[in-house]
């Protein structure tokens, strides 16, 4: 399980969900990942659709964390 920083925004816990998305010719479902605070609409979604609900959530946590990231110190 990937571990979810806090919001860079307001420091609130972050939730992973995920949505499907699109069925694809193969009658695949395509699930878009998304990681919200639960607290302010911050909202990030994953970069791609996957085939799997839970590698949908671990790239929008990628896309969190690294957002988190780049987040300057407050001083
Ligand atoms: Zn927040």
């Amino acid at each position: 399980m990937f571990k979810l920083k806090p919001c860079p925004f307001c420091g609130g816990e972050a939730r992973g969900w995920c949505r499907s998305a699109t069925i694809t010719q193969a009658d695949e479902i395509d699930y878009n990942g998304y990681v919200s605070c639960t607290k302010c609409p911050a909202k990030m979604r994953s970069t791609y659709q996957h085939v799997l609900g839970p590698e949908a959530i671990a790239d929008a946590a990628r896309n969190w964390n690294a957002r988190g990231a780049v987040t300057p110190p407050a001083t």
